[in-house]
């Protein structure tokens, strides 16, 4: 059951150009402990040996398994209320995130789920993974999703599912940005969306 949600998030992630083979990762939390992918895993075959068991607030023996990013997914879990956390390398993402500390999508869905979006810049003691780790928790106190510049996204959500989809819905954003730029067409927002009920 968990093992085919790490799966189904990992395999569309990889199809989709949003990792590389080896890169990204995936947890959820399990009360004081977590299931987080393997270090060096692909996330496009995740098998059950992919998958590690360790503490949210203390280290086990699995934890040298665990993804190099276990410090950033442990430091969310203590600091927000997220239930599951990805983090991907989504292209349009990444190259936005170069020249800009804020994207602010100007398609509706964009508009609806992710109004701006932070873009942490790193220096240079933090451009590793693990990296921004207290930076990035504090700003998902707040958001769905959050861009390292020159790296990628991390996005919450209590299932694995939903934080995909916000990784998906800001990589469609950006993609449009980057095609509007391309095209010259003027970024000018859309009309303010309207939440009817
Ligand atoms: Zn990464």
């Amino acid at each position: 059951m968990i093992l085919s949600q790490f799966q189904t998030v990992g395999r569309d992630l990889f199809t989709r150009g949003l990792v590389s083979s080896h890169s990204g990762n995936l947890s959820i939390r399990l009360g004081e402990r977590l299931c987080i992918t393997h270090r060096q895993s692909m996330l496009g075959n995740l098998q059950q040996q992919d998958l590690v068991e360790t503490g949210v607030n203390r280290n086990d023996r699995c934890t040298p398994w665990a993804s190099t990013e276990l410090f950033v997914h442990r430091t969310i879990y203590q600091k927000t209320s997220a239930q599951a956390v990805v983090h991907a390398h989504p292209p349009y993402t990444v190259a936005l995130s170069f020249n800009q500390t804020e994207i602010v999508p100007t398609d509706m869905e964009g508009r609806l789920l992710l109004p701006r979006v932070r873009v942490l810049i790193p220096d240079s003691a933090d451009f590793k993974p693990g990296g921004l780790a207290e930076q990035i928790a504090d700003a998902l106190k707040e958001a769905r999703i959050v861009v390292v510049r020159g790296h990628g996204t991390f996005a919450t959500g209590q299932l694995l599912e939903e934080a995909y989809h916000y990784t998906t819905t800001l990589e469609e954003s950006c993609r449009l940005l980057y095609l509007l730029r391309s095209l010259g067409s003027p970024v000018v927002p859309t009309p303010p969306v309207q939440i009817t009920k």
